[in-house]
């Protein structure tokens, strides 16, 4: 089994991508020229003491509500004044291309960020250390085809509550949640599965290591995995996504 739902239009998000981000007053550019690359990301500049927002989508080609959702939000402009944002929109865009979830030669892209054997992952690791920012929060969009509704991993540091719950209840209406007690091998809550940075081990996740987990390692103390539903047309889950955007946006 497999997603067989719609593919991302590359070419079409691609066009639309630069006067969109351009539009929420970001600045589009590119990583990766060092492994000859051209990926697209872009940013914009907090106001003075305002935090910055990560967000990411298009790991897995065969998710393309993300890239959609990450269009839409910039898109319909609920972006808080003066928060600073760094987007990178497309992190696997072969993948996109074949609608496989994995990159045709590097593997599961989101496995990628412990060894950095793909070019890909290591030109965004490269990307980051470059930037060199602190982020309030992070928002890793995803989809999952064998899942009944969406789900939520949340990675926070030190137990203190975190957005998980308020991201489910908003998209509770859009495309309903997973309610089953375990979600891919790990314990869930009415959808949401919990984790704090330091306690995952590269075996739990098959000796590889996810750009959340990445990410919780000292770039953000706050990280959401969020997961739509492949299942639920390609809209809902667009809507669903944008839905938790904007409460982690509102929270910004
Ligand atoms: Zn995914």
């Amino acid at each position: 089994m497999a997603y067989t739902g719609p593919a991302l239009n590359l070419n079409a998000f691609t066009r639309e991508w630069e006067p969109v981000a351009t539009g929420a007053g970001l600045r589009v550019k590119t990583f990766g020229a060092n492994e000859g690359l051209s990926l697209p990301y872009a940013l914009r500049e907090p106001a003075p003491s305002r935090p910055w927002l990560y967000l990411s989508a298009g790991i897995h080609g065969d998710e393309p509500a993300g890239p959609l959702a990450l269009l839409a939000f910039l898109k319909e402009d609920s972006l808080p004044a003066g928060v600073g944002v760094v987007a990178f929109p497309l992190l696997n865009p072969e993948g996109l291309r074949a609608n496989t979830r994995e990159h045709p030669q590097y593997g599961d892209l989101n496995r990628d960020y412990l060894a950095f054997a793909s070019p890909q992952i290591r030109a965004h690791r490269d990307c980051l250390q470059e930037l060199d920012l602190s982020y309030h929060m992070a928002v890793c969009l995803h989809e999952d085809w064998e899942s009944a509704g969406y789900y939520v991993y949340e990675h926070v540091k030190g137990g203190k509550p975190g957005l998980g719950r308020a991201i489910l209840d908003a998209v509770e209406p859009i495309c309903g949640i997973d309610r089953s007690p375990v979600i891919e091998d790990r314990p869930a809550d009415n959808g949401l599965i919990t984790s704090t940075p330091g306690t995952i081990k590269p075996e739990d996740l098959g000796g590889g290591w996810a750009e959340a987990l990445y990410l919780g390692e000292g770039l953000c103390p706050d990280v959401y995995t969020v997961e739509a539903p492949s299942a639920r047309d390609l809209d809902t889950r667009v809507n669903a996504h944008l839905a938790a955007l904007r409460v982690v946006a509102g929270a910004m």
